[in-house]
């Protein structure tokens, strides 16, 4: 299938047009005619091969909305013209632990993720939702619910699962007291999830600028983390804190930030950061990090969403406006994420 897209060709290459085949559906594939894919940081940190060891050309988008335009004899879940999205990943080996229970992003032989990955022959280089069609295999797309404007869905097949699958499964409960760091794509729908659970949501934020937001987000509290004074002001304040910072910051300072026994989940993926261990020992606090969604909980997530009016803030772009939108993300100036509609490639 004849596709158009934006690849970026080298780590300080701008994107540009880019036109590629993509498979002809299989009997268990969905043909996805894309209508919006959000703008992610970590398609920012992979086209600028920030985290190394980026596979060029790359397509990114891994937020992917559309319309099944065809479906293979054997899919079950879609029908021609049904919503879909497709996340962060397209396939796994289907046989591991993590696979069989729906948490394919920590497959033992390693996720085909969705682009930026060589598919599972090892050969074809997977390509992203900056583009006019993907084909999936159904076992690795989603219902999209009724209700949910597209273009606002789009970011929760990542940032919205990346957030609510570590609140699910570290646990947090009805008045947790919970701080959200960075309020950017992943935070701000942080924020809105940890809300819906019932928790106590303070935003802790480089940019002054954005307590309003964090407020008419359901915040029940925002600090400014330039002065460090509010780090001894707010000391072992919080039973979780979810980081969503692209950038590189002390995890010491924001480790204190927990009571006994609380938990600072990393979702973020800036450059490494020195880890002091009385700041983990002295209250037997726990650090840990967290990838993407699974099938299971991105798809429960969609319908927590659709329950609970839950979407993303959105600034819709043309795909002709990609690179001014990555260095907006970059300057944390997004509210709160760019979607791009794709109807800007099919006209290109
Ligand atoms: P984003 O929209 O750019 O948000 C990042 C936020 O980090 C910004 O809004 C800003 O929040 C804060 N920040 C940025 N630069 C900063 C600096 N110099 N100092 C302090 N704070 C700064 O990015 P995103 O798409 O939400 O992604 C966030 C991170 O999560 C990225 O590293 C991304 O690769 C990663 N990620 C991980 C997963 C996963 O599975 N674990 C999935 C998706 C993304 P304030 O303005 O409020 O300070
Ligand atoms: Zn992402
Ligand atoms: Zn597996």
């Amino acid at each position: 299938m004849s596709t158009r897209g934006y690849a970026v060709r080298g780590p300080s290459l701008p994107l540009e047009p880019f036109n590629f085949e993509r498979r002809e559906p299989g009997p268990h594939d969905v043909l996805v005619d894309i209508q919006y894919c959000g703008v992610c940081h970590s398609d920012i940190h992979q086209a600028r091969n920030e985290w190394g060891g980026s596979n060029y050309p790359m397509v990114p988008g891994h937020e992917i909305i559309g319309a099944a335009a065809v479906v293979g004899d054997k899919v079950r879940k879609f029908k021609v013209g049904s919503k879909v999205g497709v996340g962060t990943f397209v396939d796994s080996c289907r046989r591991c632990g993590p696979c069989r229970a729906g948490e394919e992003q920590y497959c033992e032989d390693g996720a085909t993720f969705t682009y930026n990955c060589y598919e599972r022959d090892g050969k074809t280089l997977a390509q992203g939702g900056y583009s006019t069609y993907i084909t999936v295999d159904e076992a690795y797309a989603f219902n999209i619910p009724e209700g949910i404007p597209p273009e606002r869905a789009a970011p929760l097949l990542c940032a919205g699962t990346t957030t609510y699958s570590p609140l699910r499964h570290f646990g947090v409960k009805r008045n947790n007291r919970i701080a959200v760091v960075g309020l950017g794509g992943l935070g701000h729908m942080a924020v809105k999830l940890a809300k819906a659970m019932g928790a106590n949501v303070t935003v802790m934020s480089h940019s002054p600028n954005k307590r309003e937001d964090a407020m008419r987000l359901g915040a029940d509290d925002f600090i400014t983390t330039g002065d460090p004074e509010v780090f001894k002001k707010h000391a072992s304040r919080f039973d979780f804190i979810i980081d969503a910072v692209s950038a590189k910051h002390d995890f010491n300072a924001y480790l204190n930030l927990l009571h006994f026994e609380g938990t600072m989940i990393l979702v973020g993926l800036p450059d490494p950061t020195p880890l002091a261990p009385s700041a983990l020992e002295s209250q037997r606090r726990r650090l840990t990090g967290s990838n993407v969604g699974g099938t299971r909980e991105t798809q429960e997530m969609l319908d927590f969403c659709a329950k609970h009016g839950i979407a993303a803030d959105v600034e819709v772009i043309p795909i002709q406006r990609i690179e001014e939108a990555f260095d907006r993300t970059v300057r944390s100036d997004v509210r709160y994420r760019f979607v791009i509609d794709t109807a800007s490639l099919k006209k290109s």
